[in-house]
């Protein structure tokens, strides 16, 4: 199902067909990333995600269609409401790009299959989840279900993970969250009188998710990534910031989306690495 033969690796493919495939793909993309905006900003405060706002957030103008027209009307109205001029978050454009280009480096790298469609799904929940936590300091579980039941089309479609590894994955690195979380929790409720997790459960059960679709050795992988990220990341934003507070969800996404292209390719150079034996002369 949906296997076209390697049509974009093929050298047999024409480059005008495959800038046609990439352009028609990044189109979709920044749509779907415009309704992800929605999305990001609505699911939080509990309102529609359906109905579409058509005023000003400022001045309350009605918007006009052509305004609507994913990143390229932001660019033409230079982030500013043709209006009454108030600045239009660059989020805006940022969420619909990041998804377009997301989508595109997907389908060059996996090429026409059903691992590039679940990709991209997994790619706009992710978006979702990162910005999100960002804004919220909160893991939303409707968007982790959702990476949960990708798992499913993902075993019956594709074969690059064994069904062991999906329920092994699950566990790998959500047990031990889960552990430091919990072993935590009374030293930090002891020392700054508060209740929370040095990792929340959120993270936690996202991981479980993330796992049961990328498998023990991509999961693996997605949460070294991820941690890393959020110690490099974590410490320049609380330099430049001051911020106390810290959300790990946008850094476990970005390894999560890392270790769902290119997992099992890290994992054994990894593995590789640590083994490598000189020749002997
Ligand atoms: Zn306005």
């Amino acid at each position: 199902m949906f296997e076209f033969e390697n049509m974009l690796h093929s050298e047999f493919t024409e480059l005008p067909f495959k800038l046609m495939i990439y352009t028609i793909v990044f189109l979709f993309g920044i749509c779907i990333g415009s309704f992800l905006n929605v999305v990001i900003i609505r699911l939080p405060r509990h309102e529609s995600l359906i109905k579409r706002s058509s005023h000003c957030m400022t001045c309350g103008t009605k918007i006009r269609p052509i305004d609507l027209i994913p990143v390229f009307s932001w660019l033409l109205l230079r982030g500013k409401c043709h209006a009454c001029g108030e600045k239009i978050s660059p989020r805006y454009p940022i969420v619909e790009s990041l998804n377009g280009i997301l989508y595109v480096l997907t389908f060059m790298i996996l090429d026409i299959n059903a691992k590039a469609i679940i990709t991209c799904v997994l790619m706009s929940l992710l978006i979702v989840i990162g910005f999100m936590d960002w804004d919220t300091q909160e893991i939303d579980l409707i968007i982790v279900g959702m990476i949960l039941l990708l798992a499913v089309p993902a075993a019956i479609f594709t074969d690059d993970v064994e069904l062991k590894h999906r329920i092994i994955g699950a566990f790998a690195i959500s047990v031990p969250f889960f552990i430091i979380g919990e072993v935590s929790r009374p030293i930090i409720r002891k020392k700054f009188k508060e209740d929370f997790r040095a990792i929340e459960l959120g993270d936690t059960i996202l991981m479980f998710a993330a796992g049961a679709l990328l498998g023990t050795q991509a999961v693996i992988v997605s949460a070294l990534i991820g941690i890393i990220a959020a110690a490099v990341f974590g410490l320049i934003i609380k330099f430049a910031t001051k911020e106390s507070k810290f959300a790990f969800g946008p850094y476990l996404s970005m390894g999560i989306a890392v270790a769902m292209l290119w997992g099992n390719q890290i994992a054994s150079w990894y593995v590789d690495l640590l083994t490598y034996e000189p020749p002997v002369a």
